[in-house]
């Protein structure tokens, strides 16, 4: 780690779950680490100084679901690319799923991964290794060799592991290797071939419905063998209330068990599938959009704790592979750039959580599902930082996208609160320069002005 600037963010209020903390504040960045957070700190002490005056300051934002689509997706995304979006979306720190080409399912694409984040990444990229051998739910991935390789957890995203006895097994090492598995919980028998939410309104508009037994008898199923065999098990996408019963069945009965919600199935309903002309690809995701009635539980079960945090599944298709038929196109919407402003608009604004509520599923509560140091403003940790403007109208349209894909259901839509400007390990990695229009410094009339 190279020494890095010291930066002072000078007059914002500090959102800090991890600490407790919403207050004015100052923050002091020396070598890439948090050294102070106080009422007053001498700008002397910073070579550089952020004028955070009208905005708030929060830990980088954390995502332990994305997809970044390299190697062997670059149409889709890259680690550049996808990080640049991570960072324009105030992530500092993303997990990202082993479904690429080849799978991440060897030490040397994990090794590979990480070196090109090392090259290419402006935030900290953790690959996510394979449950199984290229994903094909037979073999096991050697989880100990991935491990050591630097994966941060085992997962088949993308695919469930139908298997349950390689699921029991896979829970029993990564319990022997103190490592959670990412479940993808889904039967395929029972996906079959549906595209979207089997209910009213796959019925009306003739596609073929996805049952919620689908993830819900999966995460049953998974749970139970969490249960058994002390492996940790963190349910990804929830997006149902049967798995939501599920899941606070079997924490209820201590089962070592986490799970996420993204924010579209957390703000969206299968009624996006046909809102505006034609079926819209950009709401066909796997697990499906549901009902309303599961759409209140998620909410709900992320306010009782038994959904513990949110995750994008952030999911880059090349516009010419969603520009197609409903029934034909891939699965997946991008989620990075879009998640804060959607959640802020859809839950803070409107006054039904605090902010701070917001910010610790986004920083604090990821961080516990893995026992992490990110998430945090303490003194000491790793100065991943995030700034926020909120209540200022504005359209979330292209320009805010980073990705080198565009299948957003957000496109176009209003919001009223936004990221600003992200520091990962001290580094500007991402500024919006409507906010700071004469750069993310504050000028000196000294010689060591900020660039
Ligand atoms: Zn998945």
């Amino acid at each position: 780690m190279t020494q890095r600037d010291s930066i002072l963010i000078s007059g914002g209020t500090v959102v800090d779950p991890s600490q407790g903390m919403h207050a004015r504040r100052d923050v002091l960045i020396e070598e890439g680490r948090i050294a102070a957070v106080a009422e007053h700190i001498a700008t002397e002490r910073a070579r550089r100084t952020i004028d955070a005056s009208g905005l708030f300051v929060c830990p980088g934002f954390i995502d332990l679901h994305c997809h970044l689509r390299e190697p062997g997706g670059s149409a889709s995304e890259t680690i550049a690319s996808g990080s640049a979006a991570a960072a324009a979306g105030g992530f500092t720190t993303v997990f990202c799923m082993p479904n690429t080409n080849p799978v991440c399912d060897s030490p040397v694409v994990v090794k590979y991964i990480l070196v090109r984040s090392r090259e290419a990444a402006s935030i900290r990229v953790i690959p996510v290794a394979a449950v199984t051998r290229d994903q094909k739910g037979e073999q096991l991935a050697d989880l100990g060799a991935l491990k050591a390789a630097g994966a941060g957890a085992f997962s088949d995203d993308g695919r469930p592991v139908s298997n349950a006895m390689v699921m029991r097994r896979a829970l029993t090492y990564a319990h022997m290797l103190d490592m959670p598995v990412f479940d993808h919980a889904e039967d395929l028998s029972l996906t079959a071939d549906g595209v979207m939410h089997e209910g009213n309104i796959s019925l009306r508009l003739g596609l073929k419905g996805i049952p919620r037994s689908s993830e819900a008898t999966i995460v049953a199923r998974d749970c139970a063998l969490s249960y058994e065999t002390g492996g940790r098990l963190h349910i990804c996408h929830v997006s149902n209330r049967d798995s939501v019963a599920a899941i606070r069945h079997w924490k209820a009965r201590g089962a070592p068990v986490t799970a996420e919600v993204s924010p579209h199935h957390l703000t969206l309903t299968d009624e996006a599938v046909c809102a505006g002309e034609g079926y819209r690809t950009d709401a066909k995701m796997k697990p499906p959009l549901c009902s309303e009635d599961d759409r209140k539980s998620l909410i709900e079960a992320l306010e009782d704790g038994t959904l513990d945090c949110i995750a994008t599944d952030h999911a880059p298709h090349s516009p010419p592979s969603k520009d197609a038929l409903f029934q034909d196109a891939p699965f997946g919407i991008i989620g990075f750039e879009s998640a804060f402003a959607v959640l802020y608009t859809g839950f803070v604004a409107l006054g039904r959580w605090t902010l701070d509520f917001l910010i610790d599923k986004l920083t604090k509560a990821p961080a516990d599902v893995l026992g992490a140091e990110w998430g945090t403003l303490g003194t000491g940790s790793p100065a991943d930082v995030t700034l926020l403007k909120l209540g200022e109208e504005f359209v979330f349209d292209l320009s805010r996208v980073r990705s080198l894909s565009r299948n957003s259901p957000w496109i176009g839509k209003p919001c009223s609160g936004r990221v600003v400007a992200t520091l990962a390990e001290g580094r500007p990695v991402f500024t919006d320069h409507g906010a700071f229009p004469a750069g993310l410094f504050v000028a000196r009339s000294m010689s060591k002005a900020g660039a």
